[in-house]
């Protein structure tokens, strides 16, 4: 059987959406960015995007349909036009394409010319992928920061496990809890409370090894800094950037690629390990369709790098504890899945680590 090739998605799918506008609706005016922004007309705009699956560029969080244009309306209509058409404005003109494809999609019967095939996501340059292996140099030394504050969180929570309890007569019985908001923390993405006692302590142990590991490949990387570009370091554009097959992602890499040799000690390729898609692509690396995450922020860069290296220093394609991608934070059971799930999840690495870097100045997904 072909191996799942290891996506950090774009989104998690979509599984309710509001029914949609009648199909053909039009505006008298424009909406959006120094548009006329009538609220009529900025009613029927927000509608129409919240009939659009997130998939799709539609809203992850549904508009308020209150006839205001602010900041919300117009990066929703920004969203879709990036997804939708490979570009945006943040403006729906009255007959213009982002009205054409929205009320084709919205409708969902509208005239073929207008439900098109969809637009590839925008291609980096060269000078962009440059740049853009730069940024991730810069972007290193804060996830290796990341990944240290999750680390001591770890070992909080595990102190916190060891320490036997307060004592009648203990003078200062709240020095027992330290730790135990940190073992909570842990708790909130890995969901270890019925575990037995050691149990717990060996997953965190573990967990803290996985992230040893993403450090020592980002200092491996910060050491190679100088000599970033294409072919070199693990952090790579990916070579389908711009493609229609790029829009479902937004970073890929393979299972304990980081040290997935051949035989004779090279890197080994997607091909020997039977994974889908393009057999060539060096295992020891991983890929982002740079075109898309040009206006990413840095904390979603930063998550999703710590997502990748978790795919990337756990164990093989072989091994049953390999760390795949059973859940993501677009899905409804982010928080909620089984503890051996949550262990065996990327993202859940990703969000323990931005969580505990940010404290709780992060919401999910991160943007
Ligand atoms: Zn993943």
């Amino acid at each position: 059987m072909a191996q799942q090739i290891l996506m950090k998605l774009s989104n998690g799918g979509c599984s309710s959406c509001d029914p949609p506008p009648a199909p053909g609706f039009s505006i008298g005016g424009s909406v959006g960015r120094g548009g006329r922004n009538l609220p009529e007309d900025a009613r029927t705009i927000q509608s129409a995007l919240n009939g659009v699956c997130p998939a799709d560029g539609g809203p992850i969080l549904k508009l308020d349909v209150d006839g205001i244009v602010g900041p919300i309306t117009i990066a929703a209509i920004e969203k879709y036009q990036k997804r939708q058409l490979g570009w945006s404005d943040g403006r729906v003109d009255p007959d213009g394409p982002t009205i054409h494809a929205l009320s084709g999609q919205s409708g969902g019967q509208a005239a073929p010319a207008k439900a098109g095939p969809k637009a590839p996501p925008p291609k980096a340059t060269a000078q962009q992928n440059a740049q853009f292996v730069e940024r991730i140099g810069s972007l290193l030394p804060r996830a290796r920061h990341w990944i240290s504050m999750a680390q001591l969180n770890i070992d909080m929570a595990s102190e916190y496990l060891r320490r036997s309890p307060a004592g009648r007569n203990d003078p200062f019985p709240s020095l027992h809890d330290i730790g135990r908001g940190q073992l909570a923390l842990f708790d909130k993405y890995f969901h270890t409370h019925k575990e037995p006692t050691t149990t717990k302590l060996a997953q965190l142990q573990r967990a803290k090894r996985l992230y040893d590991s993403m450090t020592t490949v980002i200092t491996h990387s910060l050491l190679q800094a100088p000599m970033f570009g294409w072919g070199v370091g693990y952090f790579q554009p990916d070579p389908a950037d711009g493609t229609l097959a790029a829009l479902d992602y937004v970073a890929y890499t393979f299972y304990g690629g980081w040290q997935a040799r051949r035989p004779d000690g090279r890197p080994r390729l997607s091909g020997d390990d039977n994974y889908k898609g393009a057999k060539n692509l060096r295992e020891d690396t991983i890929f982002f369709p740079v075109g898309q995450l040009l206006t990413k922020t840095d904390n979603f860069m930063l998550e999703t790098i710590i997502h990748e290296l978790a795919h990337f220093v756990g164990p093989g394609v072989k091994s049953p504890d390999r760390i795949g991608d059973h859940t993501y934070d677009t899905k409804a059971n982010f928080l909620t899945v089984n503890n051996w799930t949550a262990l065996h999840t990327a993202e859940c690495y990703g969000y323990f680590a931005a969580e505990s870097a940010l404290r709780n100045a992060i919401t999910i997904p991160i943007h």
